[in-house]
């Protein structure tokens, strides 16, 4: 693997990142699911904290969820040098698949990997399911950076 070099707020943070994860928490759309319901599940998993680093709830704001300095828990074998981003929903009504952010998650998310992408220069960015072996359709729209 090779290594970016580091810049300032990647020092500031003390975990070199080469890879930003977009994902949805694969809810319905049309049933709520807040950054505490994610938390208390992933509490439930055994997991240490909430898994990702921002969560874009459907009315397009932005919550923070596990601190950037410290490893997420969202991509099996990606996780100690990437970042997690979730959105709440990707579940259309009838519990398939679907790319269901709202206008507002759609500008927050453009929003908030401009301000990654230049605070990281390097990581790549892409959706869960780009990641080898990954089988599943998270986060069911295509992150084309
Ligand atoms: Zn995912």
């Amino acid at each position: 693997m090779s290594m970016a070099i580091l810049t300032s707020s990647q020092y500031q943070n003390h975990r070199l990142i080469n890879l930003i994860v977009v994902h949805c928490s694969a809810t319905r759309c049309d049933r709520s699911y807040t950054l505490e319901d994610c938390r208390r599940d992933h509490l439930a998993r055994g997991f240490a904290n909430i898994g990702y680093h921002f969560y874009i709830t459907r009315d397009g704001m932005v919550h923070a969820g596990r601190p950037l300095y410290q490893e997420g828990a969202h991509a099996q074998g990606y996780n100690k040098y990437s970042i997690g981003i979730c959105y709440e929903g990707g579940l259309n009504p009838a519990g398939q698949p679907a790319d269901t952010r709202t206008e507002a998650q759609r500008s927050t998310l453009a929003a908030l990997l401009h301000h990654l992408h230049t605070d990281y220069p390097n990581a790549r960015i892409l959706g869960h399911r780009d990641l080898p072996g990954v089988a599943k359709s998270c986060p069911c729209f295509d992150v084309v950076i």
